[in-house]
C-alpha cells in the first residue's frame, strides 16, 4: 500500500508495537489500545504492556531512509555560508540546545573519553564536544545530513547505519539526540549502543514525551476532533513512536541499561529566556518530565 504525506511518498506497512515484537520471550503480541486515527488513515496505538505509542500503518524500512535524503526534510540553507562564530554569537536554540546537551554529558563523562552520536544530524554537537576536549564522533545514515558534516563543520562523521558500524574501540558516552522516534527498530539501535558502550559507560537521548502537557492537550483535541489530526502534529511520516518514562525504562531496561535520570527541557529553557515566571516554571517542568521530550540519561551496568 503507496503512502503520500505533503512531498514524503512511500509503502506503508502494518506494525505492533516494535519494542515488545523485539523483546518478548513469549510469542503473544500484546494488546494495543488506540489512541486516535488521523484522516490520512494512520493510527496511532499505545502499547498495553511497555507504554510505547506508536504509528501504525507506517513506512517501511526502505521508504523510511528516503525522508532523509529529500531537502524538504529540513532546513540546510544556513549551512550555506555558515561559521562557528556566527552560529554562537546568535545564541539561538540550536546553540543553546548543544551547550544544554554538553553540560548534561559533563555530568558523567571527563575531557578525553570517548563519545559516539548516533543519528548526529548536521555535526553541531560533535563540533561543540570536541572543542570541550572529548573525542567525539558521529554515525549518519543520511547522505545529505554527513555530507553537511564532513565539507561544512568538517567533524569526523561515518556515513553508515549504525547497525553496520564498526569501530576498534568502544565508547564512554552515547548519545542519540532526537533519533529514536525516527527508525524502524529502536531495539536495534539500543542493543547495539549496548554492544559499543565501555562497561559503566553512558547513554543520552531525547524522545518525544506524550505526558508533556502540550502534546496532552494537542493529543487530547485531535481525539475529540477539534484539532485537524493529520500527520502534522506527531510528526508523522518521520516520527512514529512517541515515550512516557515507563516505555523508556522498558526499552532500556530489555538491552541492559539502567534509567539513571529522567527530566525534560522547555522551549523557554532552550531559547534561553530569562524571564525569571518562566525560568522557575522551566525548574519544574524540568523535574516533573511535562515539557515535549524526555531527556534520560542509562548506564550499562
Ligand atoms: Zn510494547
Amino acid at each position: 500500500m503507496k503512502g503520500k504525506f505533503g512531498p514524503f511518498e512511500g509503502i506503508l506497512e502494518e506494525t505492533t508495537c516494535p519494542v515488545c515484537r523485539e523483546t518478548n520471550e513469549v510469542s503473544k503480541v500484546p494488546e494495543a489500545k488506540l489512541i486516535f486515527r488521523s484522516h490520512g488513515g494512520i493510527g496511532y496505538y499505545r502499547c498495553s504492556q511497555c507504554n510505547l505509542m506508536y504509528a501504525s500503518p507506517r513506512f517501511t524500512e526502505e521508504s523510511m531512509l528516503k525522508i532523509y535524503e529529500r531537502e524538504e526534510f529540513a532546513d540546510l540553507s544556513e549551512f550555506n555560508n555558515w561559521s562557528y562564530e556566527k552560529w554562537k554569537e546568535s545564541r539561538n536554540r540550536s546553540y543553546n540546545v548543544q551547550k544544554l546537551k554538553i553540560m548534561l554529558v559533563e555530568r558523567y563523562l571527563s575531557q578525553g573519553d570517548r563519545i559516539l552520536d548516533v543519528g548526529c544530524g548536521t555535526g553541531l554537537f560533535i563540533l561543540e564536544a570536541n572543542k570541550k576536549g572529548f573525542l567525539c564522533e558521529g554515525v549518519e545514515p543520511s547522505l545529505m545530513l554527513s555530507n553537511i558534516c564532513k565539507n561544512v563543520l568538517k567533524v569526523p562523521v561515518n556515513h553508515t547505519l549504525l547497525e553496520n558500524f564498526v569501530p576498534p574501540y568502544k565508547f564512554n558516552g552515547i548519545i542519540i539526540w532526537d533519533v529514536l522516534e525516527h527508525v524502524y527498530n529502536p531495539v536495534r539501535i539500543i542493543k547495539k549502543s549496548f554492544e559499543l558502550s565501555e562497561w559503566g559507560g553512558f547513554l543520552f537521548l531525547q524522545v518525544p514525551n506524550y505526558r508533556g502537557i502540550s502534546n496532552q492537550y494537542k493529543n487530547l483535541l485531535c481525539r475529540l476532533g477539534i484539532r485537524d489530526n493529520e500527520y502534522r502534529h506527531f510528526g508523522f511520516p518521520w516520527h512514529v513512536y512517541s515515550f512516557d518514562k515507563r516505555s523508556l525504562s522498558f526499552l532500556l531496561g530489555k538491552t541492559g541499561f539502567k534509567v539513571i535520570l529522567f527530566e525534560s527541557w522547555s522551549h523557554w529553557l532552550k531559547d534561553g529566556w530569562r524571564n525569571p515566571l518562566l525560568k522557575k516554571l522551566s525548574i519544574y517542568l524540568r523535574k516533573w518530565c511535562l515539557s515535549d521530550y524526555i531527556v534520560c540519561v542509562a548506564k550499562k551496568v
